[in-house]
């Protein structure tokens, strides 16, 4: 028999609503002796079966869980078959997974594989576990995607901190096939980009902003464009695209401008800049020359990493917006994202009120946006609603 997990009293509604994380203040106790990895029947404080999970002694996330059905255990079977669940949803209905291109096919708790990314680029896969349990499971989770997509190569990336977090010891580094040994050609939106696989930020690319580029794209149109936060010019390129009259791209990472300055040579696109630089620094010393723009883009990374760093977070979007509008034209176009699980649409669209009346300007709210569909938000769980992009008309 597995070991169970009995709760405390009134700690499963989440649960029940399919939420995947049990934390390891709602135990009640253990019964057996299960060990990193294990199986366990999860039961709310009644005795009444809730669902099958994998257990982790060493993380907050005490139980993550997968089946919410009595009969379907977390057996081989199962994973393989939510994988072709994920797999299906890209290919079917989304009409994703082509050769060409890069996507997401697994997005963890959006494809009820909490603790697995795995993204494609063309015909090679990158592959993250943030759960010791599912990184226990490789063998079987590659082997199946391997039999599926028969890619060239499967390498696998690590996040900073999960390691920590979840008793993890694993290396960036092959886990299948060839290595990709030099930045991959992914084509989106029709242009053209380099990812650079084992060195880039996340997996190599924001597959997340997707459609957004290409949103933006349709209002760049003879607005001077500034794309801050720019990573390796994806805003920028599809401003261009668009038609800017100029565009600057600014990102702290050097390695990313210098990839960014070649997939703006490759698409041929000339009236584009790039710099090396600090956000908040260079958007002073825009501020400070007089620098104007009809449409800039901030997608700064994630500033709240935990509920306790919320205020703090929230603090910096607002500082950056107004900043930003310091050097937006009047009728500009302001498009304001934040990838911060913790921020609600709410808080942000609040913290756009508090921009609006610090700095005396009418933001209008044109397009409230959030991630592409390979990156599906799920409804038992708000944090997977993660990523905002509001497009904002500024007076
Ligand atoms: N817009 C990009 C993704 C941006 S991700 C795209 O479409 O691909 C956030 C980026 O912010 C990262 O590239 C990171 O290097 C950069 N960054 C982090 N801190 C920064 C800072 N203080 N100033 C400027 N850029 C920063």
């Amino acid at each position: 028999m597995s070991p169970r997990i009995l709760l405390k009293p009134r700690r499963a509604r989440p649960l029940y609503g399919r939420h995947p994380w049990l934390f390891a203040g709602a135990i009640d106790r253990i019964e057996g002796t299960p060990v990193n990895g294990d199986e366990v029947a999860v039961h709310a404080h009644d005795g009444q079966f809730i669902a099958w999970g994998l257990f982790n002694s060493h993380s907050q996330i005490r139980v993550r869980l997968y089946s919410w059905e009595l009969d379907r255990r977390l057996e081989p079977g199962f994973w393989r078959s939510r994988l072709d669940d994920a797999l299906n949803l890209r290919r079917d209905i989304l009409g994703l997974n082509d050769s060409a291109g890069a996507c997401r096919l697994v997005f963890s708790e959006s494809d009820g594989l909490s603790g697995l990314v795995v993204d494609r680029y063309g015909e090679w896969l990158i592959v993250q576990f943030t759960s010791l349990a599912l990184a226990q499971r490789q063998e079987i989770i590659i082997e199946h995607l391997v039999e599926l997509l028969r890619p060239r190569g499967v390498y696998l990336r690590t996040e900073r901190g999960v390691g920590e977090a979840e008793g993890l010891t694993l290396r960036d580094g092959p886990l299948w096939g060839e290595v990709p040994d030099r930045p991959v050609e992914i084509v989106e939106n029709d242009l053209v980009f380099e990812a650079e696989l084992r060195t880039g930020q996340k997996t190599g690319f924001y597959l997340d902003q997707r459609d957004n580029r290409r949103a933006v794209r349709a209002l760049a149109a003879g607005r001077r464009a500034l794309d801050l936060c720019c990573y390796t010019g994806g805003f920028a390129l599809n401003l261009a695209r668009g038609g800017a009259t100029e565009v600057i791209g600014v990102d702290v990472s050097a390695a990313a401008i210098d990839l960014a300055r070649r997939n703006a040579a490759q698409n041929e696109i000339a009236n584009i800049r790039f710099e090396a630089a600090e956000a908040f620094a260079f958007l002073e010393r825009l501020a400070a020359a007089n620098e104007r723009f009809g449409i800039i883009v901030l997608d700064p990374p994630r500033f709240a990493r935990s509920r306790r760093s919320l205020e703090q977070a929230l603090g910096g979007y607002q500082r950056l917006n107004e900043m930003a509008l310091k050097v937006l034209d009047h009728d500009g176009i302001l498009v304001t994202c934040s990838c911060s699980g913790q921020v609600s649409r709410e808080d942000f669209a609040g913290i756009l009120g508090l921009v609006a009346e610090h700095s005396g300007r009418s933001i209008q709210i044109l397009e409230q946006r959030g991630q592409a569909s390979d990156h599906p938000v799920t409804a038992s769980c708000p944090e997977t609603n993660y990523l905002k992009c509001f497009i904002c008309r500024v007076a």
